[in-house]
């Protein structure tokens, strides 16, 4: 039998990036990044003014207060996106909008709302530093510097740097396409009506949803019966399509489990057992095709926890992978149970929980639902995993447990 550690080496072995892709900023939201990003140029681009008021040289209002309040000549009207502007001459004004560039000769720019808002002439009410509310060209990016680098996993915030750098285009890891696929011929669609000894297929929802939460590209194919022709020609058809295939069900000792007999059978799956609950038969390999093409594939159990829990043990820290994150795992919490619970000797568990904060923020962690594997009412309303260790037998009240966070909003 595996350890936990073992498999997930393994399963993060079998992937690696796609090739970068050049993409549209739009479509590189969320991917990370494949190249550094160097500036070309300055931004801002040209000293311009932080305010809508009046240009000057600050020495001519030094004496400027709204008992004296200094008189100056206008002698230009800057709007933002004014292409030229002639020097400004000593003792004059220019009426100046925000974002327009601010005149040669003038040193500072007057708020509006310190002056009376003249057009012809303008009386200045307040002294202005040098510099006062001008943006100076550069301040902000110099050509040269490294606007994002590689590895970074672009946020709304990357992509408007991007942009006003001038960025149009950018290179990423693609997002991968990933083909879930359910087997079992108990499995009837979600919404169909459920025979006497048909099982609704959850799973096939639950792990194309996983895939998107976790940033990949999913497709639900569905269900597949337990049929090794029908299974064979199904997987071939997602070759081509997907960069990584997961299935459940099917893996397990059982007569018609037809994933492992398929798969064992062309002799790029492996299938084990990893000394976990719940999870414990596993399969992770390849699939090719008759052109040689091939793709990763993880076949996962088919009770709908043990498919989620495999997911997020193995599964999930791999697609990360393939997408270039360099955090590949979920954050952790060490939480005090509030109720205890049994944990199986020599296995790793991975126990649906609720993990929450006491008044003084101090995390608590209890079981959530039953420990069955086909309890997905108690999966629902969990909202994390707590580990306990291959040595543990049982957790008790007040015992510390470490928690892995399941909660959307991705490190
Ligand atoms: P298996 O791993 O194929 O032996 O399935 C184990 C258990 O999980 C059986 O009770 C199946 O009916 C159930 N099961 C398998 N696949 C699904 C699925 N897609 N949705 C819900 N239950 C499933
Ligand atoms: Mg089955």
């Amino acid at each position: 039998m595996r350890t936990v550690e073992e498999h997930l080496a393994a399963c993060l072995a079998a992937v690696s990036p796609l090739a970068p892709v050049e993409t549209a900023l739009l479509d590189a939201v969320d991917c990370v990044l494949a190249e550094d990003v160097v500036a070309t140029s300055s931004l801002p681009a040209f000293d311009g003014s932080a305010m809508d008021g009046y240009a000057l040289r600050a020495a001519d209002v030094a004496d400027a207060s709204p008992e004296a309040p200094v008189s100056l000549p206008v002698v230009a009207d800057l709007p933002a996106g004014v292409r030229e502007v002639a020097p400004l001459a000593a003792g004059a004004a220019a009426r100046i909008m925000t974002g327009a560039p601010v005149p040669p000769g003038a040193s500072a720019v007057v708020a509006v709302e310190d002056t009376d808002g003249g057009v012809a002439t303008v009386l200045v009410h307040r002294a202005v530093r040098d510099g006062q509310h001008v943006r100076r060209a550069g301040e902000d990016v110099r050509p040269g510097a490294t606007l994002v680098p590689s590895g970074t996993r672009l946020t709304v915030r990357h992509v408007a740097l991007l942009a006003a750098a001038g960025r149009e285009r950018v290179k990423v890891l693609p997002k991968p396409r990933v083909a879930v696929l359910s087997t079992g011929s108990e499995l009837v669609e979600p919404g169909r009506p459920a025979g006497f000894g048909q099982v609704v297929d959850a799973n096939s929802t639950m792990l194309t949803a996983a895939a998107l939460d976790a940033g990949a590209r999913a497709v639900r194919v569905g269900i597949v019966d337990d049929d090794p022709q029908r299974l064979l020609r199904v997987l071939e058809g997602q070759l081509g399509q997907a960069d990584l295939v997961i299935t459940s069900g099917g893996v397990s000792a059982g007569a018609y489990d037809v994933v492992k007999e398929v798969l064992t059978r062309m002799g790029t799956v492996e299938f084990t057992r990893v000394a976990m609950q719940p999870g414990m038969p596993q399969g992770l390999g390849r699939i090719t095709s008759s052109t040689g093409g091939s793709v990763p594939i993880f076949t996962l159990p088919g009770n709908p926890v043990s498919a989620y829990v495999s997911f997020e043990v193995f599964v999930r820290p791999a697609l990360r992978k393939v997408m270039g994150e360099s955090q590949l795992h979920r954050p952790t919490v060490v939480a005090t149970a509030t109720q205890g619970w049994a944990s199986p000797p020599g296995k790793r568990q991975f126990t649906r929980a609720v993990v929450t904060s006491d008044d003084d923020g101090r995390p608590r962690v209890r079981p959530a639902g039953g420990p069955g594997s086909h309890l997905v009412a108690g999966m629902a309303g969990a909202n994390a995993l707590a580990v306990t260790g291959e040595d543990t037998t049982a957790v008790e009240p007040g015992d510390v447990v470490r928690c892995i966070l399941l909660e959307r909003g991705r490190p």
